[in-house]
């Protein structure tokens, strides 16, 4: 996978695929992904990412977890909020929830609500 740019509340944040070799702190803290807030930069190991006979039968929706994951780190981040983008039990929980959080905020009529006259 490529990496791309993505945009958490106007920052910048680049999403950098690496393997092990590349990236040696992923050996050190034996993570799929480690979030360098500072530097803007979201990474994935690519090592421990890649499907083997061993992983999960839906393997791409757990690395979107894994992305996710990293992804409400940068939030909480942005939003400067330490206790909560240090909190990995609560960026996980968000992480595990967000095609379900996406899918009620798509429902358009919460967007169409208007005072009533
Ligand atoms: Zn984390």
């Amino acid at each position: 996978m490529e990496d791309f740019k993505i945009y958490v509340f106007g920052r910048e944040y680049e999403v950098c695929f690496r393997s092990e070799e590349e990236y040696a702190k992923f050996v050190k803290s034996e993570a799929n992904g480690l979030a360098e807030l500072y530097d803007g930069k979201l990474y994935l190991n690519k090592t421990a990412l890649s499907e083997t006979d061993m992983t999960y039968a839906n393997f791409d929706g757990f690395v979107r977890k894994v992305l996710m994951h990293e992804i409400w780190h940068a939030i909480f981040f942005e939003l400067g909020i330490r206790e909560y983008y240090q909190d990995e039990r609560l960026v996980d929980i968000l992480a595990h929830k967000t095609p379900q959080i996406l899918e009620v905020f798509n429902d358009k009529r919460i967007m169409e609500v208007k005072s009533v006259k």
